[in-house]
């Protein structure tokens, strides 16, 4: 299996990242994309990409941080697209329900984003949140279907999905899908293509039912992969197949020198 989008750069990780690697290999989580948020946040995680072969970085800056984007931080994200390890563009994308950066800032910062995934040939991680028709229009004008990626931790509408979809992308199952209150987005999941879902936790947030609340970490993604297999009445090792292979295939693990 493998976590499709974390933070292993955070700080509430930096005590005992090691046990954490540790207790992935216990629940077979192979491999962990560890996504920036900000260009020393994508340092960092290109870094620990580069001491343990588990790890593999996606660099980007979030839509929250955009507002501290300039000329400098845009040739940075180039240079660092360039090591062997990055293996997708992201985290980018929209978000205006916090809008912590203006809207207008972050629609520019992911033309950016997309612009350098095209050129560089690497997929997009893509954060959505209250801006899914400027998220779809933007792909489009700017021809994101080139690369693909994923929009992690999906929460949207069912059009979003299908537009996604047909586009496509793929859609990040997160452990949302554990929580009671999330009916429609599980009914939503159980009627989509397995070949286009990744199982992610995005640790150290959002934290699966059992640990609800708690600090997440990449292991725990086994309980996602259990509940998609609970929803669409598969096997877990058919759902830790099938999401793993589509990890591969959307971020070309193979190709990367391990
Ligand atoms: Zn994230």
């Amino acid at each position: 299996m493998i976590d499709s989008h974390a933070h292993l750069d955070s700080k509430e990780f930096d005590q005992d990242l090691n046990q954490i690697l540790e207790r992935c290999q216990e629940k077979n989580v192979r491999f962990v994309i560890s996504c920036g948020t900000d260009l020393s946040s994508s340092q960092k995680n290109l870094d620990l990409s580069k001491q343990n072969p588990m790890i593999f970085a996606a660099i980007g800056v979030h839509p929250h941080e955009t507002y501290l984007m300039d000329e400098n931080t845009i040739e940075k994200l180039k240079k660092l697209s360039k090591e062997m390890r990055v293996i997708a563009i992201g985290e980018t994308g929209l978000d205006y329900y916090y809008n912590f950066s203006l809207p207008e800032v972050q629609r520019k910062a992911f033309r950016v984003h997309i612009r350098l995934a095209r050129e560089r040939g690497l997929p997009l991680v893509i954060h959505c949140r209250n801006s899914e028709e400027d998220l779809i229009k933007i792909l489009k004008e700017e021809k994101a279907s080139e690369v693909g990626g994923v929009i992690h931790c999906f929460s949207g509408r069912k059009e979003t999905a299908l537009a996604c979809l047909e586009f496509g992308f793929y859609l990040g199952v997160s452990g949302m899908i554990t929580f009671k209150n999330t009916k429609d987005l599980s009914a939503l999941f159980s009627e989509l293509p397995m070949e286009r879902l990744l199982v992610e936790t995005d640790s150290p947030y959002l934290a699966p039912h059992p640990y609800r609340g708690k600090r997440n970490e990449p292991s725990y993604v086994v309980h996602t992969a259990l509940k998609l297999a609970e929803l669409k009445n598969l096997t877990l090792e058919k759902v830790e197949n099938q999401t793993t292979e589509n990890v591969e295939n959307l971020f070309q693990l193979n190709k990367v020198n391990k």
